[in-house]
């Protein structure tokens, strides 16, 4: 490695995900990594639209890069400043403009273009933008080699949405929903098996609506991969509860591997809001859709995503998103105020929402929320469950763990014990974690259901 490379990546694991591949891509190139900008030859900037000004955000961390790129230059030593993700995606006219020193705008469907664009960019100078959703799909051309480091791994396997709720960017940003095929999945599951992983988590921004090449939906999906040896846990995020078929709810029900949480999100608890926001569902289709799934698999963990305060939200409105958390119960959740995002439906509706009414709503829902949680994680003292150990804890003698609803355990107990699953008693619990004892020596490739 000759060259170093600062990436810095905001938003979903979906950007965490693409931030891996772009290293991958680069590496080839001489590219390792460094955290620190002054010793960068190129800083990646992968943005996330959903972020609260995230345009200005981006714009005065570009302006502190821009100093350092000018030292280096004058040092004799250049380096080369891109900006990925959404906000590129959607902003790309106004980085060129407002940042001409920026080398490379792409958005998140050509980070495979980016060795040609680097390329591109040393040779001509001059801004490289390439903000295409093409024909190809970059999964075809990122490379094989995967970085895994640890025991758990996030998997793409679909991007994009078509449902344009009101609130969101993501249909613009990220362009229709795409599926990957079902092989090249499973080829990277294996890679990722074999290279140490033992929990895969299944990433898309509408993961349930996926419909890859070979197995149809996710559920078969899900079933494939349980079928290789040494993946013992299987999780997928973010889903729709419009697409939470049948065949889905029973592979919660059927696939031991398939752990028992599942993030749902519902965003409001009123039919009207729910309407304003185009999600296509009500809050009683959700609750029913919670009977089915927990009558399918009883120990399921539910968390889901909110936003209080979309245009026309009233007392009332707010109300029954209270009344639906409380009939419902959640294990954790993400609560947000709305906030408008240039080009989408609800940032043109009229009857805005007051900021101290949403601010008002909010600490109450967090407060329902933060209970439910700690209540959730208090249930589990006296509980044994399998705990899949991914390191050492912060303090000596201790080892760290993931329990099945992923919430992080600590428990005294020997070391090296990376990459097994190890039956354990929950003996207390904070907001966050469980601490527990074992009950069990470790099984070192347990959970394990060989085709
Ligand atoms: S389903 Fe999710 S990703 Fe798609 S538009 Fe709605 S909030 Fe955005």
């Amino acid at each position: 490695m000759t060259k170093r490379l600062l990436i810095r990546t905001w938003g979903c694991q979906m950007n965490v995900y693409d931030s891996e591949r772009m290293a991958e891509v680069l590496a080839p190139l001489g590219f390792g990594p460094t955290e620190a900008p002054e010793e960068a030859d190129m800083v990646i900037l992968n943005t996330c639209h959903i972020r609260e000004k995230a345009a200005e955000k981006l714009f005065s961390e570009l302006g502190r890069l821009r100093l350092v790129k000018e030292e280096r230059r004058q040092a004799g030593r250049d380096m080369v400043l891109a900006v990925a993700g959404c906000v590129a995606q959607a902003e790309g006219a106004e980085i060129a403009a407002r940042a001409p020193y920026v080398d490379i705008v792409m958005g998140p469907q050509t980070i495979h273009r980016l060795p040609e664009m680097v390329a591109r960019a040393s040779r001509a100078g001059g801004l490289v933008l390439d903000t295409d959703f093409p024909e190809e799909s970059k999964f075809d051309h990122l490379p094989e080699a995967r970085t895994q480091q640890g025991v758990t791994a996030f998997l793409t396997v679909q991007e994009g949405c078509d449902k344009f709720c009101s609130f969101c960017v993501v249909p613009y940003t990220r362009g229709a929903e795409t599926s990957r095929p079902a092989a090249a999945v499973l080829a990277e599951a294996r890679r990722l098996v074999e290279a140490g992983a033992r929990e895969i988590t299944l990433l898309g921004q509408n993961v349930n609506a996926y419909h890859g090449e070979g197995v149809g939906g996710l559920s078969g999906l899900v079933r494939a991969l349980a079928e290789i040896p040494g993946l013992a846990r299987i999780r997928y995020t973010t889903s729709h509860p419009r697409d939470m078929g049948d065949d889905l709810i029973a592979a919660h029900r059927d696939i031991p591997q398939l752990m028992p949480m599942l993030h749902l999100p519902v965003q409001s608890g009123s039919d009207r809001v729910l309407q304003a926001m185009n999600r296509g569902h009500t809050a009683d289709e959700y609750r029913r859709l919670v009977d089915r799934l927990r009558e399918a698999r009883p120990d399921l963990a539910l968390t889901s995503d909110f936003i209080v305060g979309h245009p026309g939200e009233t007392d009332a409105d707010h109300e029954a998103t209270m009344q639906l958390v409380r009939d419902i119960g959640f294990a954790g959740a993400f609560s947000f105020k709305y906030s408008a995002r240039p080009g989408t439906p609800a940032s043109r509706a009229p009857l805005q929402v007051a900021e101290a009414v949403k601010d008002a709503r909010l600490a109450e829902l967090q407060a329902l929320l933060a209970e439910q949680q700690r209540g959730f994680n208090a249930a589990r003292v006296g509980q044994e469950f399998d705990v899949l150990v991914t390191g050492p804890g912060r303090h000596p003698g201790q080892i760290a763990g993931r329990s099945p609803w992923l919430q992080a355990v600590h428990a005294e107990g020997p070391q090296g014990l990376e990459g097994s699953i190890i039956r354990m008693q929950a003996v207390s619990a904070t907001a966050n974690s469980l601490t527990c004892v074992l009950k069990d020596s470790a099984k070192p490739l347990p959970e394990q259901h060989a085709a």
